[in-house]
C-alpha cells in the first residue's frame, strides 16, 4: 500500500481500480506517454500552492507534469510568469526547464479520470496525498483552487464544512490563522471558450494571491 504521508503517490497506485484499469489501457495505447500518477511539481517550500482537478488526457498524463500540454497551462504558466511565481520559458513540455519561484502545482486526483471526472469515492482515495502536499511546508500560506473539486476537497483536508465555505471564485476562506485558501475557476479551455473565465480575470487572481503574500490585502 502507498505510504498515506507521501505527497507524491507511487507509480502504480493502486487505490481506485476504475482509474487504473483507465491507466493500463492508456499504457497500452500511449506507450510512450506518462500515464501514471502526475507527481506535484515546483518549489517545496513554496508559500503557495496551486491545486487543479486532476491530468488531462493531452496534458499532464502525456507529459508528466501539472497542466502541461494541454489549454490549461497556456493560462495558468503565462500568469504565473506574469507575476513572478516562474522563471525561465514554457514551451509546452516538462523538458522546457521552467521553475517555479514559491510555488507548487498539483492536482486533487492524480491519475487521469475517464472524461475529466473523477468520481467522489476517488476524489476521496486520492486525498490522503493532497492532504499531504498541503502538510509538506510550514510555509505554506495561499492553496488557489481551481475549480468547485480542488476546492472541496482543501476543506475536507481541513475538516471544514463545505456549507461554511461555499465555492465563489475570487473569494477567500480562511483555513486556520496562517493559511488563506483562495477560489477560482478552472482555467480549462471549456471555461475560457465559454467566457466563464477570462485569461484577464485569472490573471487578477494570481495577482491576488501575490497580494495576499505581500501583506497588501
Ligand atoms: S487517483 Fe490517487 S488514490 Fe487513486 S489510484 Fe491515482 S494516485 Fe492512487
Amino acid at each position: 500500500m502507498p505510504n498515506p504521508l507521501s505527497s507524491n503517490p507511487p507509480h502504480d497506485c493502486p487505490l481506485c481500480p476504475r482509474l487504473v484499469e483507465f491507466r493500463n489501457y492508456q499504457q497500452s495505447r500511449y506507450p510512450n506517454a506518462h500515464n501514471q500518477p502526475v507527481a506535484e511539481f515546483g518549489d517545496p517550500d513554496g508559500r503557495l500552492l496551486i491545486v487543479g482537478l486532476a491530468p488531462g488526457q493531452r496534458g499532464a498524463n502525456s507529459t508528466g507534469r501539472p497542466f502541461t500540454g494541454d489549454y490549461a497551462g497556456k493560462v495558468l504558466y503565462p500568469a504565473l510568469l506574469k507575476f513572478g511565481f516562474a522563471r525561465g520559458v514554457f514551451a509546452e513540455n516538462a523538458d522546457d526547464g521552467l521553475e517555479l519561484i514559491d510555488c507548487r502545482i498539483t492536482n486533487a486526483v492524480r491519475c487521469l479520470p475517464p472524461q475529466n471526472r473523477p468520481t467522489a469515492a476517488e476524489i476521496n482515495q486520492c486525498r490522503p496525498f493532497l492532504k499531504a502536499s498541503i502538510g509538506t511546508s510550514d510555509r505554506l500560506r495561499v492553496i488557489l483552487a481551481l475549480g468547485r473539486i480542488a476546492h472541496e476537497s482543501v476543506l475536507r483536508c481541513h475538516g471544514h464544512s463545505l456549507a461554511g465555505h461555499p465555492f465563489v471564485h475570487g473569494q477567500n476562506h480562511v483555513i486556520d490563522d496562517k493559511l488563506t485558501l483562495v477560489d477560482s475557476y478552472h482555467c480549462s479551455q471549456y471555461n475560457i471558450f465559454t467566457r466563464r473565465l477570462s485569461v484577464e480575470q485569472f490573471e487578477s487572481i494570481v495577482s491576488h494571491c501575490n497580494l495576499i503574500l505581500k501583506n497588501i490585502i
